[in-house]
């Protein structure tokens, strides 16, 4: 079961990585087998590209702080990334007018449906779908998967320019080269408030509903080397 992530592990990031290892400069890359290519297709196909670009850069971020901070998890590293390409898909315009529910409650049942289909497997759509429910379930207290505790880590990263100390500047400037930001916080922003606005009952509300748009607003994050790139 710990190749689906199904490990009980502290929500709480400081408790999960208590004393972090020294990050190393890393040059993560996509897996390309025939399930991980279908699940490139399908999100590529449903997502918008800035949506996708933060969804492959989650990925990669994944992959470098699983390496670096988390060595000997045997977490599987295709179902990691099924998990990053799906974790918003709740937020497409068609998805957004499709329900009442959360993006991610509802992006995780669309999830769990896909990789059943393409899957056959329950544990892996369980696991997905479980991951992707909880991305936005931030907090200090109980437990999450090891999958779905990477997957906050790796969203809020991008987000809001949180934990840094997991990644070498190195892998940032690498992997945002590689699928470019492109005005991605504003961009997370508005569907932040595009979330409140339509759905004011929703869970993105938990994280406060100004504090979390200005927090991603506020990202200061240098993730290019280079300032004239970032
Ligand atoms: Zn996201």
């Amino acid at each position: 079961m710990s190749t689906y992530g199904f490990v009980k592990v502290p929500r709480d990031v400081e408790k999960a990585v208590p004393a972090a290892n020294a990050p190393t400069p890393q040059r993560p890359e996509l897996p390309n087998g025939p399930f991980e290519t279908a699940v490139l297709a399908y999100a590529t196909e449903q997502l918008p590209q800035k949506t996708l670009y933060h969804s492959l850069r989650v990925y990669l971020y994944c992959l470098a702080i699983m390496k670096d901070q988390f060595p000997n998890w045997d977490l599987d590293t295709g179902v990691l990334f099924t998990t990053c390409l799906l974790h918003d898909i709740g937020t497409t315009d068609a998805n957004m007018k499709a329900t009442k529910m959360s993006f991610e409650f509802y992006g995780g049942l669309i999830a769990r449906q896909w990789v059943m289909e393409e899957s056959k497997d329950q544990d892996y759509a369980e696991a997905v779908s479980e991951a992707v429910i909880r991305h936005q379930d931030l907090g200090t207290t109980g437990y999450i998967t090891s999958l779905g505790l990477l997957l906050q880590i790796g969203t809020i990263l991008d987000n809001v320019g949180k934990h840094t100390h997991l990644i070498h500047d190195d892998t940032l400037d690498y992997v945002n080269r590689k699928y470019s930001r492109d005005g991605w916080c504003q961009c997370f922003a508005h569907a932040i408030d595009k979330e409140n606005a339509e759905k004011p009952w929703g869970h993105t509300s938990a994280l406060g509903p100004d504090d979390f748009r200005n927090d991603v607003l506020a990202n200061s994050v240098r993730y290019l080397h280079s300032a004239l790139d970032s």
